[in-house]
């Protein structure tokens, strides 16, 4: 069926416009659609041209609305959709020109060289995140093409994906730079071939000077026969590391010296540096610009979402493109994102651990998403402030505590309360005149999530009752004060003897004591305690006791510890082993 006679898809076309349009600002963006049709239509995947004709017609009917109009029309049409609006969050911009392509394209490429960190989370998100929003393609591709200095390791490929995997990033195809050589080396060719690249003997310092006075080095004129011949005794072993590389020529007097002529390929003595994954099957290997640009083309990447430092190399590589008739692609440069106090240099991560210095690459003060997931820190905090930064070009400085907000409005909604009682002393409280049994909620506005229980009932002739406090509360307290046990009563304190104090019950109501500001402290009745240490984010420990409704807890739960802080349940056993969230 043609497009033009295409009932359903016309009126599938006008909902997609009005919703799109009524999301900005009542001009609806013709390039989003066509990803968005395409996603739910492949059987138009080869009809692009007359489906964005088709679009672009019904988005200029659209657009001829005032905004109250269209919002008129999806409100009566598709009610459904405004409801969720509400609660959306904040979006992207849309991307430069994606109604050029047919189906959007990006991609993560890490060096295998350590696991990820914050420092990658924004080229991750952002690169997934508009694969998705244009229902197109996210690529990971691994670029491990440095066996000597950034030395791949195989364990890291696997931990790659797994961050992935954490962070809610779907891969929709992947690739490994290593198993691409012989595909390089195609390209290469050609380009020696055609004069724009070629082999350079040069010693590093001499062609540094000619290169700053603007000059040819004595190779770069020879004939592309010699060249061919240079490249070949190249793969051949017919030079030793440093003695030749290839380089793709530019103009000599581009501005930026760095940019001259820039090293594509070079050698690698790879028996004294093996390749974790293809061992010494090659000695010439691509540097960053050579296999990055060659395969940003070949597969199919329309968008790269990059940082900034990226710049320099989009101007070296549109050379290579422009000698292989190829179209770049949108880049997008984005500013620096620091976060004040973590310590993101890969090199410093792997070293630490290796010696020791670090507990393994889920230690707490690392920024590694291992550490952040073991900490609890939820994936959705850390994108939903990746999206919030966006893709402004402007450098960002974000502290650890800005990401704790995220993740504290996720988790207060989310977690379950319950008392930990760090450095336990006794609490004897007498007089307490009948048996309670109080229910604590496990959440404060959600009661449908049920109680923690318990039984506290006096005993002996001075009705007595012995609970587990806080020896930083007990500290806190002089002779005569009054405390709430949280949920519970009120006592005044009698007497304080070492660690452990005395108290006589009060009262039961808060509002009792709510005037006078008494301290509210968490409690356990003896008897009731769970061993429990919590790890904090120093590597310090917290040991305590849990209340005993923690038993019932699961590794992964995340919990606030009230007066605390929110903790991950790493371990539950003979004791709880949890690590500290944060506030
Ligand atoms: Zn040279």
């Amino acid at each position: 069926m043609s497009i033009e006679n295409d009932v359903d898809l016309k009126d599938q076309i006008r909902k997609a416009a009005l919703l799109n349009a009524v999301s900005h600002e009542g001009k609806a963006q013709a390039g989003a659609m066509v990803g968005k049709i395409l996603g739910e239509r492949q059987d138009l995947r080869s009809k692009v041209k007359e489906l964005s004709v088709a679009i672009n017609a019904v988005v200029n009917e659209v657009n001829s609305l005032s905004l109250e109009e269209q919002k008129a029309i999806v409100e009566e049409k598709w009610p459904e959709t405004q409801k969720k609006k509400e609660v959306e969050e904040k979006r992207l911009p849309p991307l430069p020109n994606a109604d050029k392509y047919a189906q959007i394209v990006t991609r993560f490429s890490p060096n295998p060289d350590c696991v990820l960190h914050l420092g990658s989370a924004r080229a991750i998100l952002l690169s997934h995140e508009y694969a998705r929003i244009y229902n197109g393609k996210f690529i990971l591709r691994f670029e491990d093409t440095d066996p000597k200095i950034k030395r791949p390791s195989l364990k890291f490929y696997d931990s790659i994906k797994q961050d992935l995997k954490w962070l809610g990033c779907k891969i929709d195809e992947e690739y490994i730079q290593s198993d691409r050589l012989p595909i390089y080396y195609e390209y290469v060719e050609r380009l020696i071939k055609d004069g724009n690249a070629y082999v350079c003997e040069c010693l590093p310092e001499e062609f540094r000077k000619k290169t700053l006075a603007m000059q040819a080095c004595p190779c770069r004129d020879l004939s592309a026969n010699e060249h061919l011949n240079r490249w070949n005794q190249m793969l051949n072993g017919g030079y030793l590391e440093g003695q030749a590389v290839v380089r793709v020529k530019t103009d000599l007097d581009n501005p930026n010296p760095a940019i001259r002529d820039w090293p594509a390929l070079r050698i690698i003595d790879t028996k004294k540096y093996p390749h974790p994954r293809v061992g010494s099957k090659y000695i010439v290997w691509p540097l960053y610009n050579l296999a990055a640009g060659l395969d940003d083309h070949l597969m199919g990447m329309t968008h790269i979402i990059r940082g900034k430092e990226h710049y320099t190399n989009m101007v070296r590589q549109k050379y290579m493109y422009k000698y292989l008739g190829w179209e770049y692609p949108e880049a997008i440069h984005y500013g620096r994102l620091k976060i004040t106090g973590a310590s993101l240099s890969k090199s410093k991560i792997v070293q630490g651990v290796k010696e020791g210095i670090y507990t393994g690459f889920d230690d707490p003060h690392l920024g590694t998403f291992l550490a952040l997931k073991k900490r609890g820190i939820t994936p959705e905090a850390i994108k939903k402030m990746i999206i919030d930064v966006g893709i402004k070009p402007n450098d960002v400085t974000l502290s650890w505590e800005n990401l704790f907000s995220y993740n504290r409005k996720i988790l207060d909604a989310t977690s379950n309360r319950y008392f930990f009682v760090p450095e336990p002393v006794e609490l004897k409280v007498i007089e307490v005149p009948k048996t309670f049994l109080p229910k604590l909620p496990l959440h404060p506005e959600k009661p449908e999530r049920g109680y923690r229980e318990y039984t506290v009932s006096p005993e002996g002739n001075e009705k007595a009752v012995t609970f587990w406090i806080s020896k930083k509360d007990t500290g806190a307290m002089n002779n005569g004060d009054i405390v709430r046990l949280m949920e519970l009563f009120n006592v005044k304190i009698e007497s304080k003897i070492g660690n452990s104090a005395t108290a006589t019950f009060v009262s039961e109501s808060y509002d009792d004591v709510r005037k006078i500001k008494v301290p509210l402290i968490q409690w356990i009745p003896k008897g009731n305690e769970f061993p429990c240490q919590v790890i904090m984010p120093d590597v310090s420990i917290n040991e305590g006791f849990a209340e005993s409704a923690c038993k019932m807890l699961k590794a992964d739960a995340i919990i606030q510890f009230e007066r605390f802080g929110f903790a991950r349940i790493d371990e539950i056993n003979q004791k709880l082993v949890a690590y500290y969230t944060h506030k």
